[in-house]
């Protein structure tokens, strides 16, 4: 298929990025090239294991690559919802979780209560978040995020454990994010979620990114002998 091309400067970018846990083990990413287009909603796809986790904290700075460059201008700006949005809750209820974050942002209650409609969690205000389902607490870490205001979003997963109502939810609110300029990096296996909100999307395969296309053209099927 034919690539996307867009010339705005990147949000985020990665060149010849070699990455591995310890000094003998094996290359995790092995001169990985990639740039996140400003404004726009970059998925990453690649099979169980194929790095997709460590690219992603590479790209939020919580891991530092042996070789190559990183370019993160939004560094102050950016926001990473990890594949366990328990490791970022602590509050003992979710109006709680949410204010704790709010006021850094210089927001307040009303903000906290607009926020928790947009993303259907005023039933479970005063719940624990640690009680709530999987996809309840994606939900949370995620209004979380956005209390932020981050410019760049780094989202790992981020309709894993979300049933059907809860993704197109989400969807939604990429799509809006999008409209509001900020620009979203994503990994994902959720295809329908890829098709729904992602401007391009990486294959990551054997430590690179082995294509790069519109999602109508990745969904059609290419990646399938890549990978
Ligand atoms: P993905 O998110 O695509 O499933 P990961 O980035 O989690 O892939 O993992 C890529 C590779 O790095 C795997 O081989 C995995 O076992 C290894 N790995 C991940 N985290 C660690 C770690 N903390 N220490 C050592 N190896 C790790």
């Amino acid at each position: 298929g034919k690539p996307t091309v867009s010339h705005s400067k990147p949000a985020l970018s990665l060149r010849d990025t070699w990455f591995r846990y310890e000094r003998n083990s094996d290359w995790v990413l092995r001169g990985l090239d990639l740039a996140a287009p400003e404004g726009e909603v970059t998925a990453i796809v690649g099979g169980n294991g194929s790095g997709k986790t460590t690219l992603l904290q590479l790209a939020c700075g919580v891991l530092a690559p042996q070789r190559g460059r990183l370019s993160r201008p939004h560094a102050a700006s950016q926001a990473y919802l990890p594949q366990s949005p328990r490791a970022i809750l602590s509050a003992q209820t979710v109006r709680e979780e949410l204010m704790l974050w709010s006021k850094g942002a210089g927001y307040g209650e009303a903000q906290v209560t607009a926020m928790m409609e947009r993303l259907g969690l005023t039933g479970v205000a005063a719940r624990n978040p640690l009680d709530l389902s999987g996809g309840q607490q994606q939900l949370v870490a995620f209004a979380k995020l956005l209390l932020t205001r981050p410019s760049l979003l780094i989202l790992d997963e981020p309709t894993k454990g979300l049933d059907a109502a809860a993704r197109t939810k989400l969807a939604r609110l990429v799509q809006e994010l999008r409209q509001e300029g900020r620009s979203v990096l994503l990994a994902t296996h959720d295809l329908a979620f890829v098709s729904a909100v992602a401007d391009s999307v990486s294959l990551l395969f054997d430590g690179t990114v082995t294509c790069t296309e519109g999602p109508d053209e990745f969904l059609a099927g290419s990646w399938l002998y890549h990978a």
